[in-house]
């Protein structure tokens, strides 16, 4: 039996948003009764209000948290039990992914067939994977001498605050929430103001997965006032941060200024993607190259923002990703064909047009798209954008856009690569295109970034870390590394007498 394909604008149509908080295992609304607008970026539209926390709903959801944390109820439980729910949540999410899917795409603009095959089952997936892996770390023995016994055990280290942003709003939480309760935590998940509505669903499977109350909530509210709030509280033991290098820096303040809160940063990118000009395969480099700016409507903290291709076999190249870059035109995000979305918010698009702009200005050549589209939809849709004769001093290969816009560079030889690659305040992400195995390996070691893919381009699964050098953050996200974060380390010494 061949299934239906899904009606994707009759199932928005029937959809009911959760809009309220989530603390202590209920709905509730912000004290002050506040509301801010969640909007479809696709047509402008407003889909929901939804509540406005501040100082006083992060204080009563941290309360909460350390309550639930105190108490035990999941702090204690052995590890796998915290498996068992946490499978059953991964299911859950499972079960709704086409709900998942759907509150992803109204909200933030991306193509529902990427957020149906790409978001859901890879935030399931992260949550199942730390599930199955908390029961299998063992704590250790030190080699001390006969007289004592050194124990160094790992202990959660309380309550958690992970503030998020928009543009994989599933994900991002996930990568937090699977290490985060698989060791044992308490939670509070403030996701960005611009994509709120999967998170409260998240919260009612994982409650309804049987997390207990207090364990895992959901503060909606705006950076400025429920991020800072988490940011400034005395007893947020954590907090954990995906978002922009520069509030990045704002909660290392609040930590110094409050209770010195351990601090994990993954901020920005500007991903040089390199290619030599012993790349064998330049139609297979193109197309990542094109997809490694325009996936995801370049809103994608690594993406390969900056081409930088020998200038060799440049102008050959650049017309490759040109010619992909007009296959990926941006469409309405419910229909599965549609490749690009919406771009998140109108204040997100006057950004990428401003530096469309500014890269026309600092005189780079505007070689392909470079405007707002469908605009009578409402929506905030930009075509795939490439420039050619950037330098890397220009804004547009400096500053992060955040957009489907990429600046295009030449070079003379490797050496000239690595330095513009490495010229940069970011180390995310980097990739080189070559079939030498030895510029490789070399290029690979000089690159001061956090990933690099070579002859690939965002090559990612659950099982490796994730995290920049420099002003990328530091920390790690994804993988076994992931968990020390999550967790303090313990000396127990006991004396051997006999
Ligand atoms: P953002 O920094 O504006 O916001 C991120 C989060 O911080 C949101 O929840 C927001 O409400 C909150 N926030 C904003 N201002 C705040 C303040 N003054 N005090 C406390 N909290 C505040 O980032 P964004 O626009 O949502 O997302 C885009 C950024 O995220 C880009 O810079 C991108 O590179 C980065 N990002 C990084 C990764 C990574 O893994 N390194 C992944 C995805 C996105």
């Amino acid at each position: 039996m061949t299934s239906q394909p899904i009606n994707w604008h009759g199932e928005a149509a029937n959809l009911t948003f959760r809009n309220n908080a989530f603390i202590d295992g209920k709905f509730v609304s912000a004290q002050s009764g506040d509301v801010f607008d969640a909007i479809n970026p696709a047509n402008g539209k407003i889909l929901t209000k939804v509540a406005s926390c501040d100082v006083a709903d992060v204080d009563i959801a941290v309360h909460s948290a350390r309550k639930a944390f105190e108490a035990g109820v999941w702090s204690r439980r052995s590890p796998a039990e915290r498996k068992k729910v946490l499978q059953r949540f991964a299911e859950l999410m499972y079960k709704h992914a086409d709900e998942l899917a759907l509150l992803e795409t109204l909200n933030m603009g991306k193509p529902i067939s990427d957020a149906r095959s790409i978001d859901v089952p890879g935030s399931a997936n992260t949550i199942a994977w730390y599930a199955e892996a908390i029961d299998k770390i063992y704590d250790e023995i030190a080699p001390t001498g006969h007289g004592a016994l050194g124990m160094i055990t790992r202990e959660a280290v309380g309550v958690v605050a992970a503030v998020v942003p928009w543009n994989f709003p599933l994900l991002m939480a996930c990568w937090k929430l699977g290490p985060s309760l698989a060791a044992g935590n308490s939670v509070i998940l403030k996701p960005a103001e611009q994509s709120p509505l999967s998170a409260l669903r998240l919260a009612e499977l994982a409650s309804e997965a049987g997390v207990p109350d207090g364990v895992f909530n959901v503060v909606t509210g705006l950076g400025e006032t429920a991020g800072r709030a988490l940011g400034l509280h005395m007893d947020v033991d954590i907090v954990t941060f995906t978002g922009s290098t520069e509030v990045g820096k704002l909660f290392m303040g609040y930590s110094g200024q409050s209770n010195l809160k351990r601090i994990a940063l993954e901020c920005g990118g500007k991903t040089p993607h390199i290619v030599m000009a012993d790349c064998a395969n330049l139609d297979e480099a193109a197309t990542a190259a094109a997809f490694g700016i325009f996936f995801n409507q370049g809103e994608v903290c690594n993406a390969g923002s900056r081409l930088l291709v020998d200038r060799k076999i440049k102008d050959a190249f650049v017309e490759k990703v040109i010619a992909v870059g007009k296959t990926l035109i941006p469409g309405d995000p419910l229909d599965p064909q549609t490749k690009m979305g919406a771009i998140v918010s109108k204040n997100q698009l006057d950004r990428v047009l401003d530096y469309i702009e500014v890269g026309s200005k600092e005189g780079a050549t505007l070689l392909s798209g470079g405007k707002q589209h469908l605009t009578e939809t409402g929506g905030y849709f930009v075509e795939p954008t490439v420039f050619d004769g950037v330098t890397n001093s220009m804004r547009i290969a400096q500053e992060e856009i955040f957009g489907p816009v990429l600046a295009t560079i030449s070079f003379a030889d490797t050496d000239e690569a690595v330095r513009i690659a490495n010229d940069t305040i970011y180390g995310l992400a980097a990739a080189v295109w070559t079939d030498n195995i030895d510029t490789a390996l070399s290029t690979a070691r000089r690159l001061r970034a956090g990933s690099v893919w070579v002859n690939n381009f965002d090559e990612s699964n659950i099982t490796v870390p994730f995290g920049g050098y420099k002003q990328s953050g530091f920390g790690r996200d994804k993988s076994l590394h992931a968990i020390d974060k999550y967790t303090e380390l313990k000396t127990t010494w006991i004396k051997i007498r006999a």
